[in-house]
């Protein structure tokens, strides 16, 4: 694409969303997404593991402070709405979380496996510098990435930022997927653990996601936090320890470990995105300022359009 009217950093539910809008406001604006993994959704994620198939990042969103993209991803036998375990009405994805990512992405440009590593400056707006050594003008950049990953980036291009946003902290997540050999007696896909350390478990087969057995469990931050860098053998043994405590008659078939280094933010921003003074066309955005979850990425999409055009 010859110079983009605008570039987005990160494919997650804030990137995709503001592209998604910011061509809605106006058909013939040019915008392109940088993604520097191999799928989309960022923190939407969708892991095949034969026969079993787990969300092991967002579970859910919440229907009602979703607004619109709610009935933009309802679509016949795609979307499940159930009550969770904290009472909020929320919708699930058939196909997996990362689902709701491709349908946000039909129609746009995204370009995966481009890590952007640098921004400059130029009379008329931003250079951006991919890994895999490509380059982009564009006026407008919009970055979406968890905002230790984004301030990294500023500070690599010497970009001033407000010093506030080095406050913001997100909780790691460690996550165990389990596949099971048989199904737990349960009738909601969101089960409320009976006590820390875990934050959530969620049956996949009730979700309708998996076709077989299986179940992703969050360890809560305190839990995340102390056993981040742990041996990973180890980490696992320990959390099915945990598991097995609260859940003693599991017919436990396999185990895998996904762990995230940014899962949700422990503070918010009080910008719902932000511009940086000084630097026209530059934004951040993201669930560290919109609000935790896929609603706040969405709010914080919605502001960033604004702050963009
Ligand atoms: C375990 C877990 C459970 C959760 N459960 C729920 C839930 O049930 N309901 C809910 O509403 N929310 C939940 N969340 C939170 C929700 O997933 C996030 O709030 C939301 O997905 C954030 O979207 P985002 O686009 O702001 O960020 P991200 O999804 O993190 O997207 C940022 C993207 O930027 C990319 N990126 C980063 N740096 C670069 C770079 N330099 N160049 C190019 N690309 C880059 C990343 O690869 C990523 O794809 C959960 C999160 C986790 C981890």
């Amino acid at each position: 694409m010859e110079r983009p009217d605008l570039i987005i950093i990160g494919a997650g539910v804030t990137g995709l969303a503001t592209a998604k809008m910011a061509l809605e406001e106006g058909a013939e604006r040019k915008i392109l997404v940088l993604e520097k993994s191999a799928g989309l959704g960022g923190r939407l994620a969708t892991r095949r593991s034969p026969p079993a198939i787990f969300d092991h990042g967002a579970q859910s969103y919440p229907v009602m402070s979703s607004g619109s993209w709610h009935a933009f991803w309802k679509r016949p036998g795609r979307i499940d709405e159930w009550t969770d375990a904290e009472g909020v009405r929320v919708g699930t994805s058939r196909a997996g979380m990362t689902d709701l990512a491709k349908h946000l992405a039909q129609d746009l440009e995204v370009l995966k496996n481009t890590k952007v590593i640098r921004l400059t400056r130029t009379p008329s707006g931003w250079k951006v510098f991919s890994e895999t050594g490509d380059s982009w003008e564009t006026p407008r950049v919009l970055l979406t990435a968890p905002v230790p990953q984004a301030l990294e980036l500023l500070k690599g291009s010497q970009i001033p930022y407000p010093a506030g946003l080095s406050q913001l902290v997100y909780d790691p997540a460690l996550v165990i997927l389990l596949g099971l050999d048989s199904s737990p007696a349960v009738t909601t896909p969101f089960i409320r653990p009976k006590q820390p350390p875990l934050l959530s478990v969620t049956d996949q087969e009730q979700k309708k996601v998996s076709g077989t057995a299986a179940w992703t469990v969050v360890f809560d931050p305190e839990f995340s936090t102390r056993h981040f860098e742990t041996d990973e053998v180890k980490v696992k043994t320990l959390a099915l320890q945990e598991i097995r405590k609260q859940y003693p008659d599991l017919n436990i078939r396999d185990a895998q470990l996904k762990k995230w280094r940014y899962s949700r933010p422990s503070r918010i921003w009080p910008e719902s995105a932000q511009a940086i003074e000084g630097y026209p066309g530059l934004v951040l955005a993201g669930d560290a300022f919109g609000g935790n979850g896929i609603d706040g990425a969405l709010q914080s999409a919605r502001t960033a359009v604004s702050l963009l055009f």
